[in-house]
């Protein structure tokens, strides 16, 4: 990023943490990881759930709150499923993207590349297909653009264990939405069982149809996986990254590539990929000078959001303002966006962050 340096960058200077979480929620922002099956707000799911059986149990936000509790990945996966299960029509998807990004925007998230799994809801609802649930985020996304003024593009992701042959049906089959809404792939599911390798030729027709290329790697898996994503599906990002400390020559090929990272903190903590907080890797590829950005993966199933993230590299990890700006520009420079939307949001960012500045800092 060219442009001026903040001379006073002191987060002593703002003294109370309110005010430093609501400095963090107006930072111009763009989040890169971001399931919307796992972002659903709350009253959002409340409503579907309603709306599907009248007579549930779970009458309040609350009731629903005490449902999406867990304690190990099995329980998480049974909670992840019943929430799903909610999400039934056409017109729920719309309402699902619709909602997420009017959550994304009042934290000023201005661009955002969100995965979802159709699969996922396919499998099981035969009345459903991929083209019909993509049609129908599409539709949200475009509603939420006009009244919010917030961008976004979709990245389809190919769970693991689906394996290669319906990856690559799902593929070719969203190829015509590249473009209208759709821009990349993922690779999110279990990454310990069905390895990367195993994808190479989804990814590869992938790149040739057009579609740009992340893979979550290295989050329950070690450095090697990240290798694999790198290598063998040449993705353009890598999904967490957790541990690719692991691997020296790693972080130095990342290094030198400057591939970019999508970090999701609180997620590895709640998924228990990471122990704690101070055993998180984020400050030290930081400091190493890795592409690294924040983001929040499934802020409803892990209770945080993309300003929470923001606050906890400040709060946890000591990461002063200027270091917060620069992650914040980094997630324009990682992003799929042509170079000439990426000098235009970086002026945007520019301007924004200076009059937060003026704002919190000097008056
Ligand atoms: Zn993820």
């Amino acid at each position: 990023m060219k442009g001026r340096e903040i001379q006073i960058l002191n987060n002593n200077e703002i003294e109370h943490s309110d005010k430093l979480a609501q400095f963090m929620r107006e930072i111009p922002k763009v989040e890169l990881h971001l399931h919307l099956e796992g972002a659903i707000p709350l009253p959002t799911l409340l409503n579907f759930i309603q709306k599907r059986n009248k007579n549930s149990s779970i009458k309040n936000l609350k009731d629903l709150k005490r449902h999406l509790t867990y304690s190990n990945f099995t329980q998480f996966i049974k909670v992840w499923l019943w929430k799903n299960s909610f999400i039934t029509e056409y017109e729920d998807f719309e309402e699902l993207s619709y909602q997420v990004l009017k959550s994304l925007s009042e934290q000023n998230v201005k661009y955002v590349e969100a995965f979802y799994s159709p699969r996922d809801f396919t499998f099981r609802n035969k009345r459903l297909s991929a083209s019909g649930i993509t049609e129908s985020l599409i539709k949200g996304k475009k509603k939420a653009f006009d009244d919010f003024g917030i961008r976004s593009e979709l990245i389809v992701d190919v769970v693991r264990d689906y394996g290669p042959r319906m990856g690559l049906n799902l593929v070719k089959e969203l190829s015509g939405y590249l473009g209208r809404g759709l821009i990349g792939i993922g690779l999110g599911g279990s990454e310990k069982i069905f390895l990367a390798g195993l994808f190479a030729k989804v990814y590869g027709e992938a790149r040739e149809l057009g579609f740009r290329l992340t893979a979550h790697a290295g989050e329950t898996d070690g450095a090697k996986s990240i290798w694999a994503a790198v290598n063998e599906l040449k993705a353009e990002r890598i999904g967490h990254g957790l541990r690719a400390y692991e691997d020296p020559r790693l972080i130095a090929f990342l290094k030198e590539r400057q591939i970019p990272l999508e970090v999701c903190v609180v997620s590895n903590i709640k998924t228990r990929a990471c122990k704690k907080f101070a055993e998180h890797p984020v400050r030290n590829y930081f400091k190493e000078g890795l592409m690294v950005t924040i983001n929040s993966d499934d802020p409803t199933m892990f209770d945080t959001s993309i300003t929470k993230e923001y606050l906890i590299l400040i709060k946890k990890f000591g990461f002063s303002l200027e270091e917060i700006r620069k992650i914040s520009f980094n997630s324009i420079e990682a992003s799929f966006m042509t170079e000439r939307e990426k000098d235009s949001l970086r002026g945007v960012f520019d301007k924004e962050w200076k009059e937060l500045i003026s704002k919190y800092l000097k008056g």
